[in-house]
């Protein structure tokens, strides 16, 4: 059951002015009331004349589809309203519905035929006029947005409280004030007679409208808020480009202080290495040879000559090795066999199994003699042994 009953066929506004006209269509639509199978109009009027209006007529023409005026009921009806007493600035007409025929109805001009004023006196649009568009110029095509706001705050607060003002559905004035021999246009659009004082639509006065909404003296003062505007776009970028620049020199002296720390960990680690190679090199088989030098001081041969050999050719260690290795002897069952500093070998005793034969021995640095065999260590480290190989005693 809640089928709507009226459809919008389309929706009414003026778009032409009668100049001196004393009533215009604030809103209009043109509606199909799907009951009565009727195509109606409802208009929401205003009274924009000096006084107090009791009637108004209307010309209508109907148009279908094609756009083509239809005969039967457009030829041009009229339509009065009466017994309104409407004050001006008022609105009214909205809650009467004018039939206008069946759903073949699809568009209507209304143009105003006449009004009559309380006071007796009578508007007629006698020549028929159909009223004319008004060129107006909205003042943010002149103006940047913010100045067109402070533009409608300076307006809000002239006429703040001001019971002339504030009507119903006039709130824009963003229009650019005009003045010709016959007309004045208000900011809110509306065009009025020359001799008109306070804007028949809104109530603004004339004389404060072109006093304060001086072409020059707003374009004077755009110029001048851009002005600011550019200085302050400049402050901004100078600001910005001062942060920029702090932030690059700061990230520089990171990069610098990075660079700086891998060069000292290079180093560090360059001196780490070296010094393990020192130690290695030099302090370790030194402390060594220190430690030889100490163990031969104390008494302690064998385990000298044990660190010399340990380290090898460092210094004289091997010269030291040699002097404890050397006329060093060893005996066997019933031979023994002495070692020389020049590396040679001598052997006396029992022969029976060739363990004397070490002649033709060199660079020995260690002898021992086994019961009936002899082996000897050369510098080289190869082992040489001589004597029996029962039990493969010798097989090195
Ligand atoms: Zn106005």
């Amino acid at each position: 059951m809640s089928t709507a009953r009226y459809f919008l066929v389309t929706a009414v506004q003026q778009d032409a002015w009668i100049l001196g006209c004393p009533v215009e269509i604030v809103k209009g639509a043109l509606l199909f009331d799907s009951l009565s199978r009727q195509t109606i109009l409802q208009l929401k009027l205003r009274n924009v004349g000096s006084s107090t209006i009791n009637q108004v007529s209307v010309a209508i023409t109907s148009f279908d589809g094609a756009g083509k005026a239809i005969s039967d009921y457009g030829k041009l009806q009229s339509f009065t309203f009466g017994d309104l007493h409407t004050n001006p600035r008022d609105l009214f007409g909205d809650r009467t519905a004018i039939p206008l025929g069946d759903s073949s109805v699809k568009a209507v001009k209304v143009v105003f035929s006449s009004a009559i004023y309380a006071n007796g006196y009578e508007w007629h649009n006698d020549e028929k006029l159909e009223g004319q568009p008004y060129n107006l110029y909205p003042i943010h095509h002149m103006l940047v947005a913010d100045l067109v706001e402070q533009y409608n705050r300076e307006y809000t607060k002239h006429h703040i409280g001001s019971s002339s003002v504030g009507t119903e559905e006039v709130n824009a004035h963003d229009l650019y004030p005009i003045s010709t021999s016959d007309y004045w246009c208000c900011t809110c659009g509306f065009p009025n007679p020359i001799y008109v004082m306070d804007c028949r639509r809104c109530g603004t006065s004339k004389e404060w409208l072109f006093k304060t909404i001086d072409r020059e003296f707003l374009l004077r003062a755009q110029s001048e808020y851009l002005e600011l505007m550019q200085l302050k776009a400049q402050e901004e970028a100078a600001q910005t480009r001062k942060l920029k620049d702090q932030e690059e020199h700061s990230k520089n002296r990171q990069q610098a202080l990075r660079s700086k720390l891998v060069v000292i960990a290079c180093f560090l680690g360059v001196l780490a290495i070296a010094g393990v190679v020192i130690a290695k090199a030099i302090i370790l088989p030194q402390r060594q040879y220190d430690n030889a030098i100490a163990l031969q001081a104390d008494g302690k041969q064998r385990e000298a000559a044990v660190a010399f050999l340990a380290l090898g050719h460092y210094k004289d260690s091997f010269d030291h090795y040699l002097a404890y290795s050397a006329n060093s002897i060893s005996a066997g069952l019933s031979h023994s066999v002495g070692l020389h500093n020049n590396g040679t070998v001598i052997a006396t005793g029992d022969n029976s199994a060739g363990q004397c034969n070490i002649q033709s021995w060199t660079d020995v640095v260690s002898i021992s003699a086994g019961a009936l065999h002899t082996v000897g260590l050369r510098r080289d480290g190869t082992v040489l042994a001589v004597g029996s190989n029962e039990a493969g005693k010798w097989d090195v």
